[in-house]
């Protein structure tokens, strides 16, 4: 994997940038989310191999060894395997194929990186956490009410952070965070190539208007659409 900017690859690089966008893009979202709510923050926490690393990589960071253990330790064998990443459904949802059904329903257990109602790797948390947001204070078992506007856009954001991660494996908090302090957790998916943008025709306009500038964001001496196309697999 090549490398660039202090050492980071350019997947790395990517990943940041992604997330710096899509904070920026979200900034405005008037939500009822607020510090020390966490109806959200409950298992079943989906992410990539890429993510996890940078995960793994701030928690060492800030000396918390003991919160990557409890992550590890988590990485059991029934843990399920998603039935499918972002760019899987994009690329079935493209080719008018039906899914297959997603596993049981989450236990509904907090995740291991929450205390005291705060997240304890906020700064680095996954984009699944990002992109969690409500226009109404959730109820107890954590149900989102999100703008249609926001699902789209999140989704994309999906889709390119997923492109970053091509050929890594996408998962369950516990088994991805494993795979990277170096197990074999078998309940992972491959992280596929972006196979297009499957848009509601309602949001391909607003869209399109975002792209163009977030492609054309610098990332290790390239524009951000160039870095993508480099990370194809
Ligand atoms: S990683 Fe942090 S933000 Fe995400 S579910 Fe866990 S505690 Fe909540």
């Amino acid at each position: 994997m090549s490398s660039d900017n202090n050492g980071l690859s350019l997947a790395d690089l990517v990943l940041r940038e992604l997330y710096r966008a899509h904070a920026e893009l979200t900034r405005e979202r008037e939500t009822a989310c607020a510090p020390g709510c966490a109806a959200c923050c409950r298992d079943r926490v989906q992410l990539t191999t890429l993510e996890a690393a940078h995960l793994v990589e701030r928690l060492r960071l800030a000396g918390r060894e003991d919160l990557l253990e409890r992550l590890a330790g988590d990485a059991a064998p029934e843990e399920p395997r998603p039935a499918w990443s972002m760019n899987a459904l994009a690329r079935m949802c493209l080719a008018q194929e039906d899914p297959p059904a997603e596993p049981d329903p989450p236990s509904g257990r907090a995740c291991l990186l929450l205390a005291d109602g705060l997240c304890q790797a906020y700064e680095a948390r996954p984009l699944a956490c990002r992109a969690m947001a409500s226009r109404r204070r959730c109820p107890p078992d954590g149900r989102a009410e999100q703008d249609p506007w926001w699902v789209t856009l999140d989704t994309v954001f999906f889709q390119l952070v997923e492109q970053a991660d091509a050929g890594g494996g996408f998962g369950y908090l516990g088994s991805v965070v494993s795979r990277v302090l170096g197990g074999e957790p078998a309940n992972l998916v491959v992280c596929e190539n972006l196979p297009g943008l499957p848009v509601p025709p309602q949001h391909q306009a607003r869209l399109q208007a975002l792209l163009g500038p977030l492609f054309a964001r610098p990332v290790g001496g390239r524009p951000l659409g160039m870095a993508l196309q480099a990370l194809r697999r």
